[in-house]
């Protein structure tokens, strides 16, 4: 059985001691079959990757920005060069259709692209003559060995938005993947070292819960981004702070699509469905709620929409076709059809029922097909929870003002999009909803890498997001230096009383 291990000072590296290993099992979705094993690290293993990242991120540290520029470039050339084969092998621990997992890794690309740039987003302020012979200045410096806990349903897009970013600013990075598509995140590193990476600098440390928590108490590591669900993000954040380090933690969502009685419908039901359905809906950008303002609106999007996704079509990752795949495991997948059933018994009206979908020749693998649910309410669980599945939830409203209440009063805040042709309720729109990141006929908004991620309430924890300046500012912290040389004239007398510029 193929074996997945961790990946230390430039090397895969098992447990010192092999008769305390633990191994997590990585499926294939499409089949269900135990594809890989994948080793659990313990504590020691841990402090071998701080070790080893302590001592490289000294010289990284003093290696100068346009060279550590230079590392960037190599490394964003050689994603590119072996884009098909990350794509291939992360479709086949995920499940996601291949051009989609190429997505995935774009847009992680897109953030090392970003970080070419360091040298000049690293640059600090100058003030000249800020008192008598007295500048000012100040500087980014990096923290030193700093860490990232990433989900699994963007196993190369999240642990690029941390890594590149991380380690262009001098940093040393240990990445904490998640257990069940291990693969790419090594690959990754793996590139970095080949485009002239120093060892030491970009590590892999997988595990389980004992890692997570052995990384926010490490003295040695000084910042941990997380991205995953809420509990946990919350989980992570306090226990971070509680030792000392700064901590970013992105949480689960559920993305609202409200749709006005003017949208361009045809666009519209076409956004829908890419953003319900697109990776089987275990995106924490997806759209799996969709508010059609006023009866007649909802009417007409529902038929469209029943008409549409009757030709959504459900096939292994390899199948150009097919428009998603499997969910991730078989534990997941009950679980949706649990979440299925749930929103039956709340009341609402099962319209499309995606339960008891099987493939052939794949009939164990964990496909859904796709759900459509209509008269959901906002006091139903199955409204209020994340299902992270390929349901999508019609939510009906009387107002734009009622659907900017029901976004903004759900307990995630990550991302919402509005579909109409009214730029006065647009504006009103992305002023007073209450939530991070916003669309206007954008079903996915996503931000640029040279703009932040980040959602509100508990879809995130901590005030700084994910990649953008907020990344640069999330792994360096400035210096403030005030400086005056001697000029040569008198000696200017003791004062025991606060400088001050009066
Ligand atoms: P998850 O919370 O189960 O796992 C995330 C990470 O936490 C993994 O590395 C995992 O090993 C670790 N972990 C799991 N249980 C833990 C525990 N009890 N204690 C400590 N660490 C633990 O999330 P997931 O299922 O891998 O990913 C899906 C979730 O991530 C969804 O909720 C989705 O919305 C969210 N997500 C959020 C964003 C965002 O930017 N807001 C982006 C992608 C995914």
């Amino acid at each position: 059985m193929r074996r997945i291990r961790h990946f230390i000072d430039g090397a895969a590296v098992s447990a010192q001691n092999s008769a305390q290993a633990r191994f997590g099992p990585v499926y294939a979705p499409t089949t269900g079959e135990v594809q890989a094993e994948v080793e659990l690290a313990e504590p020691a293993t841990l402090d071998q990757a701080v070790a080893a990242a302590k001592i490289a991120q000294r010289e990284w540290a003093a290696t100068n920005p346009q060279r550590r520029a230079r590392v960037m470039f190599a490394f964003k050339a050689l994603i590119e060069d072996n884009m098909q084969e990350l794509a291939e092998l992360l479709a086949s621990e995920h499940g996601k259709v291949v051009s989609d997992a190429k997505g995935d890794v774009q847009r992680g690309l897109e953030v090392v692209e970003f970080a070419c740039g360091i040298p000049h987003l690293l640059k600090g302020e100058y003030t000249q003559g800020a008192g008598p012979g007295i500048d000012v200045y100040s500087l980014r410096q990096p923290l030193g060995v700093v860490a990232g806990i990433t989900p699994f349903n963007f196993p190369a897009m999240i642990p690029l938005w941390m890594a590149s970013i991380a380690i262009a600013c001098g940093n040393a990075f240990i990445l904490k993947p998640s257990e069940r598509d291990p693969s790419v995140p090594v690959r990754l590193a793996e590139l970095a070292i080949e485009a002239g990476l120093p060892a030491g600098v970009f590590n892999v440390v997988h595990g389980d819960k004992a890692i997570v928590d052995a990384i926010c108490d490490h003295p040695e590591i000084k910042a941990v981004s997380f991205v995953g669900s809420s509990d946990i993000a919350n989980y992570v954040y306090q226990r971070a702070a509680a030792a000392g380090k700064r901590a970013q933690c992105m949480g689960g969502a559920k993305n609202h699509g409200i749709v006005l009685a003017d949208a361009d419908l045809d666009q519209c039901v076409a956004d829908i469905l890419g953003a319900a359905y697109g990776s089987a809906g275990e995106r924490c950008m997806a759209l799996p709620v969709v508010v059609p303002v006023g009866e007649q609106t909802a009417e007409t999007l529902r038929a469209r929409l029943v008409e549409e996704i009757a030709k959504l079509k459900v096939g292994v990752s390899s199948d150009e076709e097919a428009h998603y795949g499997p969910v991730v495991s078989a534990q997941h997948k009950a679980r949706i059809e649990d979440y299925i059933q749930l929103a039956v018994d709340e009341g609402s009206e099962l319209v499309l029922d995606g339960r008891g979908f099987t493939l052939q020749g794949y009939e164990n693998g964990y496909f859904l097909g796709p759900t459509l649910l209509d008269h959901v309410t906002p006091q139903m669980k199955s409204y209020q929870d994340e299902i992270f599945g390929p349901v999508l939830q019609i939510v009906r409203a009387q107002t734009l003002a009622q659907a900017i209440d029901l976004a903004s009063r759900h307990q995630y805040g990550n991302g919402v999009a509005l579909f109409t042709r009214n730029g006065d309720a647009a504006r009103t729109f992305a002023s007073e909803v209450e939530v991070g990141m916003v669309g206007i006929n954008v079903p996915i908004p996503v931000p640029v890498a040279y703009h932040s991620f980040g959602g509100w309430k508990r879809s995130g924890f901590g005030d700084m997001d994910q990649y953008g300046m907020d990344g640069v500012r999330f792994y360096t912290r400035t210096k403030k230096v005030t400086q005056r040389w001697p000029s040569g004239g008198s000696v200017t007398d003791q004062s025991f009383v606060i400088p001050t510029m009066a």
